[in-house]
């Protein structure tokens, strides 16, 4: 994944909705950061400074949620938290699932001042 450019579309998204709620500064940003999408936190936390210099996001604490992958069994309705390598249902041992999260990617929330 390319976290350079994914932080710099949720900054302009952050810096967005702060302009629209007349904003003189962004105190927190949090984001929601499914497993599945491979987006590794520590990338975003070390691009975050660079990108939101000199913007009202800069000085910002970014705070990011990591979701864990979860399916849903097709046969027994069965939810369950997906593990590597392991994509069978505990309850009746199908296979045939759907992803219900974990593709997560989305700023959750700002606080501005
Ligand atoms: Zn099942």
């Amino acid at each position: 994944m390319h976290e350079l450019s994914i932080t710099q579309s949720m900054l302009d998204l952050v810096l967005e909705h702060a302009e629209k709620a007349e904003a003189k500064k962004v105190g927190k940003i949090n984001l929601v950061i499914g497993e599945m999408t491979g987006v590794v936190e520590q990338c975003v936390q070390f691009y975050f400074p660079f990108l939101s210099k000199g913007t009202i996001v800069e000085g910002a604490a970014l705070s990011c949620r990591m979701v864990p992958p979860k399916a849903q069994c097709r046969d027994c309705s069965e939810t369950f938290e997906l593990k590597e390598f392991d994509w069978t249902c505990p309850h009746c041992r199908s296979n045939t699932m759907e992803i219900i999260a974990g593709n997560e990617l989305f700023v959750e929330s700002i606080e501005v001042e």
